[in-house]
């Protein structure tokens, strides 16, 4: 292999050629206290900065083996060096000056949640942190001066005092592996305990802004109602007390203004782990849970829908129905089905963002409009029977409307931020009150083996070029797709995997014959045993990508509006 004066020769040989001289650059270095690799080099100084990697092994760099032994642990340490380095190459970025990007290092830019990324991965016998540099030009020529301070001041000092073990703050990252230990634990024993959520006592829910997921600073911290209090005897932190929402229906009440949507934002951001400091550290959410909202305008493919929505005007087919167009109520619809597809054991709902002939239809209304003449049967009357025969949970937000007090096991009413638990008081007015009846029926028999058939069109293109748009939207090969709706989305990078998961279903895990739940299933078992790296064609690592859940996976292949069957 290449060594580091090798590649200072090689540096100062093209100082001031023309720009793309830097591409010869490209390969690895044995820097011996790593080795350094130039993996794909910018075509001109304006251009997305070059994607490089360094390697530490893990003998040099000898993080506790404790830390390396569970998944939950190792991507907790992975996360913890990708902010440090971050921090540490942000503190770099841009000392070196030049034209256009000249200068810039950057790392994935991590946010409140703990996420797996291809920026750093961790095995027994190595630490690989993947970065940006924007290599220095002068107009567009070579810098040899500048990049020579990058590579051989800038990035192995933040090397040194990030990536090995005796140089960091051995504290701060057991704190956080800690912390990781018991937010696996709470949510590894939530269903044992009948619960689908936990609240821990003094959790801070609401968020600086719209723009900022820090905490609100003097907030009103969480406090559970005695009924609801559950007590977790964590592995670390000893016995924490908490509200537990039971499996069931439960409904989350209250006047405008008092606290709802926050308490179901923070329930629905809660199958990530949060890290130390974020306020939502143990508010803990079966994984599987997903956030539903109407989604006017986005297209369906081939979806049972007939549970809630039959006879349609047109007379067409609601078992296998397809839309370029989805109303309110048949894209809630569908996201319920689909959600059941993705194996969700949980749905979240707010009123708010939900269609309101989706959710229910009153007694005055079913008097002028009979059922036969009404497609819709609304989600209160399917939502015992989600519970009970198919063992899917529902927590919901009502801000308006009492006829969910019939149905609900559990409900809590929010008063200045304050959870109560009113489920007597509201039943026994729900009783005086017989706008509804409990439905008995059972949840209807839907068709659940939707086959997708692999996409020729986009085989034909002879490079599927694939993007992302922020976090709502990716486009194959110049096919959008809109993924606003996906709240559960908490990072970029996040969407940008995306984009790679659905091109390689499309092109690769489509057969013909197993299911879209099988192929996502697949997909995110290929992603567990190789890594979001196996997700890139070639070796070489170009982009950086944070893991989405199997839910998200299955939802964004579902938006896709040449998805065939
Ligand atoms: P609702 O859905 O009941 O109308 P929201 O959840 O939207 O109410 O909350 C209204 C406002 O109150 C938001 O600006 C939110 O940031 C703030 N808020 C929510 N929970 C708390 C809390 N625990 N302490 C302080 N402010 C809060
Ligand atoms: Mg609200």
């Amino acid at each position: 292999m290449k060594t580091a004066s090798d590649l200072e020769r090689m540096l100062n040989a093209i100082d001031r050629k023309s720009y793309p001289a830097y591409k010869d650059l490209r390969g690895q270095y044995d820097f011996g206290e790593y080795i350094f690799s130039i993996d794909h080099v910018q075509g001109d100084p304006f251009a997305s900065p070059s994607r490089v990697s360094l390697r530490v092994l893990m003998e040099k760099a000898k993080f506790p083996q404790e830390y390396l032994a569970e998944k939950h642990k190792r991507v907790t340490l992975q996360d913890h060096l990708t902010r440090l380095f971050g921090e540490a190459v942000r503190k770099g970025s841009f000392q070196a000056k030049g034209s256009g990007k000249s200068g810039l290092l950057a790392v994935s830019k991590c946010g409140q949640e703990v996420l797996e990324r291809t920026a750093c991965c961790i095995t027994d016998k190595e630490i690989i942190m993947r970065f940006e540099i924007g290599f220095p030009a002068n107009g567009r020529s070579v810098n040899a001066r500048e990049l020579n301070k990058i590579l051989f001041k800038i990035v192995p000092e933040c090397t040194k005092k990030t990536l090995y073990y005796a140089s960091i703050d051995q504290k701060a990252l057991r704190t956080a592996i800690e912390l990781c230990e018991d937010q696996e634990y709470v949510r590894k024993n939530l269903s044992d305990m009948g619960l689908c959520v936990f609240i821990a006592d003094g959790s801070v829910l609401p968020r600086q802004s719209g723009v900022s997921q820090k905490p609100l600073e003097g907030a009103v911290p969480f406090q559970a109602p005695e009924s609801l209090k559950v007590t977790m005897n964590l592995p670390c932190r000893g016995p924490v007390t908490g509200m537990g929402i039971r499996r069931g229906i439960t409904l989350l009440v209250g006047g405008g203004y008092h606290g709802k949507s926050t308490v179901l934002q923070a329930i629905q951001d809660g199958v990530y782990n949060h890290i130390s400091g974020d306020g939502r550290e143990l508010v803990i959410t079966d994984r599987s849970a997903v956030k539903l909202r109407a989604e006017d305008g986005r297209s369906i493919s081939s979806v049972d829908i007939s549970p809630f929505i039959n006879h349609l005007p047109n007379g067409k087919d609601t078992t296998r129905f397809t839309t370029e167009d989805a109303s309110g109520s048949t894209s809630q619809a569908a996201g319920l089905m689909e959600a059941m597809e993705s194996g969700s054991r949980l749905i979240l709902m707010d009123e708010d963002t939900s269609a309101t002939n989706f959710m229910i239809r009153d007694r005055l209304m079913q008097q002028v409009v009979s059922s036969g003449e009404e497609p819709i049967t609304p989600f209160i009357e399917r939502v015992n029977s989600l519970h009970k025969d198919l063992g899917i949970s529902t927590i919901l937000v009502a801000g308006s409307c009492g006829s969910y007090f019939h149905v609900a096991d559990t409900i809590i009413q929010m008063k200045e931020y304050v959870p109560m638990d009113v489920t007597g008081v509201a039943k026994s007015a729900a009783a005086e009150y017989m706008e509804f009846e409990t439905p008995r029926s059972k949840f209807p028999i839907y068709l659940v083996d939707r086959v997708p058939l692999r996409d020729r069109k986009l085989l034909q293109e002879e490079r599927i070029k694939i993007k992302n748009f922020g976090m709502d939207q990716i486009a194959i090969a110049k096919n959008n797709i809109e993924l606003r709706g996906l709240e559960q989305l908490k990072d970029e990078e996040q969407t940008r995997a995306l984009g790679y998961i659905v091109k390689e279903l499309l092109v690769r895990v489509f057969d013909g014959r197993c299911t879209l739940a099988q192929a996502v299933e697949r997909m995110d078992n290929q992603i567990e045993e190789q890594g979001l790296e196996s997700l890139f064609a070639r070796g070489d690592v170009t982009a950086s990508l944070a893991l989405p859940r199997k839910q998200e996976m299955l939802a964004a292949i579902s938006r896709y509006r040449g998805l065939q069957f």
